[in-house]
């Protein structure tokens, strides 16, 4: 089913967008070093990972397009250069958006085969009532894949693992085996409530899943670059597994009693975790009308 919004309703969110580019007109993109020649990039939009090395510059998301200029010129203060790798871990605007400049760039972009779809359907994300155009070439992946893809490169065997239905249906995380660190794209967020993509083909237990899948693949040493939120390890991400657990329990009792997300919102069930998860870009109530349509 596809839902469009009313023409006042895009309007709005044209001049948000607009409004918003100007506001992102000279962003501040801050590197923190994650391993070696690892660093995750931060300051509006997903977080970046960047790999520099010999073989060239491998960046992991992209932000939104009125950053790339600041994200190049702060590839090239740590010693890099212009991307010749380029990985989408899902297709969600704030970390695709710079796909368009990167690539014209000559970037190789590689993702999941269902980011490329949905990147040239163009998108609509109900909860946030936003809508993406179709993107052209040179914005599209042009190496996709169903299942993981492997690179090797700069010292490293780095793999992209395809987790089906969380965030979205086109999610990849992405695991650097010597440097012990992974991307997590927004499979997980760091510390509050995520946005889990039920219209894109998000589900709770496949945010589960996903969570499952890295602490499988991590130790102790372990750095984990989440989606969103700051730096993270192991403890946090099972910290995360946790709650998420915890909250699908909650919702799909009420969900299995006939409840609709209003209905469930009033019941108060997550009264439990909202104290240290529900301070983020969404609060309780809000997170609850979101996921709900995700739980299966
Ligand atoms: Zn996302």
């Amino acid at each position: 089913m596809s839902i469009k919004p009313s023409p006042l309703a895009v309007l709005a969110l044209s001049l948000m967008f607009v409004a918003g580019s100007v506001a992102a007109a000279d962003p501040k993109i801050t590197a923190e070093q994650v391993k070696d020649n690892i660093y995750m990039l931060q300051g509006g939009g997903g977080n970046v990972g960047l790999f520099i090395g010999k073989d060239g510059t491998f960046l992991i998301d992209d932000k939104f397009a009125p950053m790339s200029a600041a994200i190049l010129a702060q590839i090239k203060k740590l010693g890099g250069d212009t991307p010749k790798y380029l990985l989408n871990t899902h297709f969600h605007g704030d970390h695709t958006g710079g796909n368009q400049n990167f690539g014209q760039q000559g970037a190789i972009i590689i993702s999941h085969d269902n980011v490329r779809k949905r990147l040239q359907q163009g998108s609509y994300i109900a909860a946030f009532d936003m809508k993406t155009p179709p993107a052209q070439a040179p914005a599209l992946p042009v190496i996709t894949f169903a299942q993981n893809i492997h690179l090797h490169l700069n010292g490293d065997n780095v793999s992209a693992i395809h987790i089906p239905s969380a965030h979205t249906d086109g999610d990849s995380i992405i695991h650097f085996k010597k440097a012990n660190v992974i991307h997590t794209g927004d499979t997980f967020f760091n510390g509050f409530y995520p946005f889990i993509d039920a219209a894109n083909g998000g589900t709770v237990k496949g945010m589960i899943a996903a969570a499952d899948t890295i602490l499988a693949l991590a130790n102790d040493q372990t750095k984990i670059i989440p989606g969103h939120g700051p730096l993270a390890n192991k403890a946090d991400l099972q910290s995360f597994r946790d709650m998420l657990a915890t909250a699908y329990k909650s919702l799909s009792a009420l969900k299995s009693q006939g409840l609709n997300a209003d209905q469930a919102v009033q019941k108060k069930p997550l009264a439990a975790l909202d104290a240290q998860w529900g301070k983020g870009f969404m609060g309780t109530d809000k997170w609850i009308k979101v996921v709900y349509p995700a739980v299966d």
